[in-house]
């Protein structure tokens, strides 16, 4: 339920109001936009009589949210949310594209790359140092030590590093490492580990689960929402079906959906989406004419030889053709690269 607070009202009356929710149980989540005040009660408010709260002259409206996910509703924030990943913005008009290798190899690898996306003008750097692989017996990551090559890659670029974390474990003792925490399509409903993101001071970005509906992936983010983290992007990354020309389904359709129903950040995954690299730029330009508010894509400095996803991650001199090919399509849309 949210609340819509009259311009007029009191402050020692708005506070009080509080004051009584908080007591009943509920959790607050309060938005100030220019012109509107809102208080979003978070808890089971079919205990509630919507015709008291009216009653109360602070109330200027009621409105029942009839979704399961509030903090992640559009209609309990104020305007689209800009996600900050270190000194780069996401949401609201900011545009970015994170590029890097599906998996951290070596420090050569991830630093050839970091320094040719750069030079292109990506956003982000992605690479994977704790890999979910299907097979125990593929290549399972670096662990630690690809970490830090990230972390040198992103020293001497600058390059903001978004990397995925896989148990709620590591949360704690990577955190400090990385600038966005990526929950994998495996481990979208992990909930643990969503919580213990949601406990970070870095913004989380999920990606949608091969199987998931739109309304289980905003209640994913919920989870994260929840424990206090603000800061949430959305990973549309293609979804099962029966056809094996691509590796999966790419759901354009979500982007606008998500962005009809959230604040928060959309972003599309061409490379998971499709599986295959020549697919990549035409599902980049969709994404962005999608409304999406940012793309990752795998990229490899030797894709043949590549550790993982070789097939679908592009070379550095096809990105930075990709970078080129959406910025008209940018320009359309009135996204700024970030
Ligand atoms: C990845 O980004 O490397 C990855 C494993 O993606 P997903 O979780 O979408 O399969
Ligand atoms: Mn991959």
């Amino acid at each position: 339920m949210i609340v819509v607070i009259n311009n007029d009202a009191e402050k020692k009356d708005v506070e009080s109001f509080k004051e009584k929710m908080v007591d009943l149980g509920f959790k607050l989540h309060e938005s100030q936009g220019e012109n509107s005040y809102l208080i979003g009660l978070i808890g089971d408010t079919t205990t509630l009589d919507p015709e008291k709260i009216r009653a109360n002259r602070i109330v200027k409206k009621l409105v029942i949210v009839q979704e399961p996910y509030k903090k992640a509703n559009k209609m309990f924030n104020h305007g689209d949310a800009v996600v900050e990943m270190g000194d780069k913005k996401i949401g609201d008009g900011y545009f970015a594209v994170i590029a890097g290798p599906c998996s951290v190899e070596s420090q050569e690898q991830v630093l050839d790359i970091a320094r040719s996306i750069k030079e292109s003008g990506a956003s982000c750097l992605r690479g994977g140092a704790f890999k979910p692989r299907t097979s125990p017996y593929s290549f399972q990551g670096l662990g630690r030590e690809g970490l830090e090559f990230l972390l040198n890659a992103k020293k001497e670029t600058g390059l903001p590093i978004v990397t995925e974390l896989m148990s709620p474990l590591q949360v704690e003792k990577y955190v400090d490492f990385v600038d966005v925490i990526q929950i994998g399509a495996r481990n979208m409903q992990n909930y643990d580990l969503l919580r213990e993101a949601g406990r970070a001071n870095k913004p989380v970005l999920i990606k949608r689960g091969m199987s998931a509906t739109i309304e289980e992936l905003l209640m994913s983010a919920e989870y994260v929402l929840s424990e206090g983290n603000k800061n949430v992007i959305l990973c549309e990354r293609g979804i099962r079906s029966f056809q094996k020309e691509t590796r999966n389904v790419l759901d354009l359709s979500s982007v606008p959906l998500l962005k009809s129903k959230t604040h928060l950040p959309v972003i599309v995954d061409p490379s998971h989406a499709t599986g295959v690299w020549s697919l990549v730029e035409p599902m980049s330009k969709a994404a962005v004419a999608a409304g999406a508010d940012g793309i990752m894509v795998e990229v490899h400095n030797d894709p043949a030889n590549a550790l993982s996803d070789g097939q679908q991650s592009i070379k550095p001199d096809r990105f930075d053709n990709l970078m080129k090919t959406i910025k008209p399509y940018l320009d359309i849309e009135n996204k700024k690269l970030s």
